[in-house]
């Protein structure tokens, strides 16, 4: 999609730094980490949000969760633990829309999130 800036880093036309990658999904550090270790995982289709994947694509988000271990994994953090987040509309704090898993570890998480 056309100003996306997550499109534009499947395209390629913005740099990151790419953790995984595949034929549906893209998996890159994100800009402003939040932990030491801080990912995020997009499926290639554009998406705005969880609002917006049909039934009929709800593979899609198994295929990530699969992938979220994966990059949990690669990173060195699938035994220490991480948290998964995934932000839908103004309220949750979603800036960009298509939509992200972000993969958070190599520190303690704390509860109840902000
Ligand atoms: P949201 O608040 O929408 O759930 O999260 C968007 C995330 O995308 C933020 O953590 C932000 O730092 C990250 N982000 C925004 N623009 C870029 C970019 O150009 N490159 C990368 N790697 N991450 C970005
Ligand atoms: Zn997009």
């Amino acid at each position: 999609m056309k100003d996306c800036i997550f499109c534009k880093i499947i395209q390629k036309d913005i740099p990151a730094r790419i953790v995984y990658e595949d034929d549906l999904i893209i998996a890159f550090d994100d800009i402003n980490p939040q932990a030491p270790i801080h990912t995020l995982i997009i499926p290639k289709v554009h998406y705005t949000s969880l609002n917006d994947i049909p039934l009929e694509r709800l593979d899609l988000l198994g295929h990530i969760m699969d992938k979220i271990r994966e990059v949990a994994a690669i990173k060195g953090i699938a035994e220490t633990g991480y948290r998964t987040v995934l932000n839908t509309g103004g309220d949750s704090g979603q800036d960009v829309f298509h939509i992200h898993f972000h993969v958070l570890g190599g520190r303690r998480m704390t509860w109840p999130p902000g």
